[in-house]
């Protein structure tokens, strides 16, 4: 009896306990998901440290609103004004100091881009646990990143919508995976003809059809890109071969992908368009908070359709599976390429069209050959984005 209570006082006690949390991207499109999420159950969580890369007024906000003592902004050009709060960490090294120097549970990396590498792996040697939304990191350091989390015993929760739902699927065992289905919207174009896609305007591609995300991922999204890093992505989160990776495109989003199992049983996991279930799952794991709504009407869910891509149409997905295959060198590559490609595209330099041209031509230039250190990854993506640009003038419009 004296056991039982003991137990019960100390489940209590866990329970009771803030989860001390840094964001990293707070002021971004998943960061505010996650925000929001928190905002609704305060008593559970307590932010300890944010950051943005240039919206300091948003970051201002944040800080004064959920009494945040640390902020690191990345971007080195903007001025913070110095009483804003406790303590503060400056460039992208400072997201480094930022995790040694804070006392916390979890990092949310809902950052754009590969610029967090160095202190998503300094928080695993810390043995913090990593809330994903990122997948560039991965894409490009997928083999360091997880070989270091599984060595330090450390949990990565996957917060991107495809690989959470494989996560709430298979809850860490990977023994009897057949095939992951990657479920994708199909962006903008899925079904329009390559007319529309060689047309395409800035202001179009921006109109995401289902989703409402940051600028970079929904021009990924347009051209499939975004589902090519994920296939990338998956196979690293999950220990899968690429073969052993499918992609659907389902327009509704509401089933968020499914696994099918060696005995030909298949699981998904379902809930409306919004990041805010992935993160209230990753927040709050490995227990579910009871939400007391209503947020599926299954008998509304008469047309769950599922279409096979097409790999001629979006060149990104066809190079992925094909870069997946390859070595890692690759992999950088058509990231660092990729997010050169979007950054043109965005400044009205190229068509949207160029993008897999752009990539395919740099995967040509580099050879196939893996790497040990982060030293060695980021030499490498600094060299494949400058050959990017080069590569890229031939596509001026
Ligand atoms: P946003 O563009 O909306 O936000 C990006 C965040 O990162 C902002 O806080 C921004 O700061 C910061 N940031 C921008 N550039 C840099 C940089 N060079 N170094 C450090 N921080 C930077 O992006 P999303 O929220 O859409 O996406 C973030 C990540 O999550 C991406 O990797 C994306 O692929 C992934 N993801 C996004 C989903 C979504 O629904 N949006 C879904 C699944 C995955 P500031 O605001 O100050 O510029
Ligand atoms: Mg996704």
């Amino acid at each position: 009896m004296l056991l039982v209570t003991k137990i019960f006082f100390k489940v209590n006690w866990i329970m009771s306990m803030k989860k001390r949390i840094i964001i990293f991207g707070a002021t971004g499109s998943v960061g505010m998901t996650v925000l929001e999420e928190i905002a609704c159950y305060k008593e559970h969580f307590e932010i300890v440290g944010i950051s943005c890369h240039s919206n300091i007024e948003c970051a201002e906000v944040i800080v004064r609103n959920f009494s945040v003592q640390a902020l690191a902004v990345t971007n080195s050009q903007i001025v913070v004004p110095q009483n804003i709060c406790e303590k503060i960490f400056r460039g992208i090294n400072g997201l480094v100091t930022m995790v040694e120097s804070l006392e916390f549970d979890a990092i949310v990396v809902a950052i754009a881009g590969v610029g967090g590498l160095r202190s998503v792996l300094r928080g695993i040697e810390r043995k913090k646990v990593i809330i994903l939304a990122n997948k560039e990191i991965l894409v490009m350091a997928g083999e360091l990143v997880m070989n270091l989390a599984k060595a330090k015993g450390v949990m990565i929760l996957p917060l991107d919508s495809e690989h959470n739902a494989i996560f709430q699927c298979i809850r860490g065992d990977n023994r009897f995976i057949r095939r992951l289905w990657l479920t994708a919207s199909g962006g903008k174009f899925w079904n329009q003809d390559r007319q529309a896609i060689e047309n395409a305007t800035i202001a179009e591609v921006l109109q995401h059809p289902k989703w409402s995300m940051g600028k970079k991922i929904t021009v990924d999204s347009s051209t499939m890109a975004n589902k090519g890093l994920e296939i990338i992505e998956a196979m690293h989160l999950f220990g899968v071969e690429p073969a052993q990776i499918e992609v659907a495109i389902h327009p509704a989003c509401m089933v968020h992908s499914l696994v099918e199992f060696c005995d030909g049983s298949f699981l998904a996991q379902l809930s409306p368009v919004s990041m805010k279930y992935a993160a209230r799952y990753c927040l709050f794991y490995p227990e579910r908070i009871d939400v007391q709504e209503q947020s599926l009407d299954i008998f509304q869910l008469n047309e769950l359709q599922f279409f096979r891509p097409d790999f001629e149409k979006f060149p990104c997905l066809r190079l992925a599976m094909e870069v997946a295959r390859s070595k890692q060198s690759k992999r950088i590559a058509y990231n660092a390429a990729n997010e050169i490609a979007v950054e043109l595209f965005l400044k009205e330099k190229i068509a949207l069209q160029a993008i897999p041209k752009i990539i395919e031509d740099v995967l040509l230039k580099v050879e196939n050959r893996d790497y040990s250190t982060v030293e060695e990854i980021l030499a490498v993506d600094q060299m494949v984005r400058s050959k990017a640009r080069q590569l890229a003038k031939r596509f001026n419009i």
